[in-house]
């Protein structure tokens, strides 16, 4: 079953989409936490950290690349923002195909 970040990448459902590229897309979240918050997705479905391959390497690293570049664009990469990835329940994920979340705009509360 497809996940409902494919979807939104097959336009099925519809989405603020901010950037796409043939192996990825950026979308703002649908409840965004701060003024920023857009996720950066892959289009190859892997559900969680746990299942990233040696292989994926140049795929996540580009994911950083694109959410710095729109970072950029959206005026928050010099006050800076975070970059997260939750995993599994208790890291707090509830869509099951990794995706790269880029908050800011303000100034978070919460520091790890
Ligand atoms: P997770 O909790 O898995 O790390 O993050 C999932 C994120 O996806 C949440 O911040 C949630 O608000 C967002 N989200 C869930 N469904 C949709 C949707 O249909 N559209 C958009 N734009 N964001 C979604």
């Amino acid at each position: 079953m497809s996940s409902i970040f494919t979807k939104i990448i097959n336009r099925e459902i519809p989405a603020d989409i901010i950037y796409e590229d043939s192996e990825m897309i950026a979308f703002n979240d649908i409840k965004p936490q701060a003024p920023v918050h857009f996720l950066v997705v892959p289009k190859k479905e892997i559900p969680t950290l746990n299942d990233i391959k040696e292989e994926d390497g140049p795929l996540i690293g580009r994911m950083f690349c694109v959410a710095k570049n729109i970072a950029k664009e959206m005026g928050v990469d010099s006050k800076g923002y975070r970059a997260v990835f939750n995993c599994n329940k208790d890291g707090g994920q509830t869509v099951f195909h990794i995706h790269l979340h880029i908050i800011g705009g303000k100034k978070l509360s919460f520091n790890i």
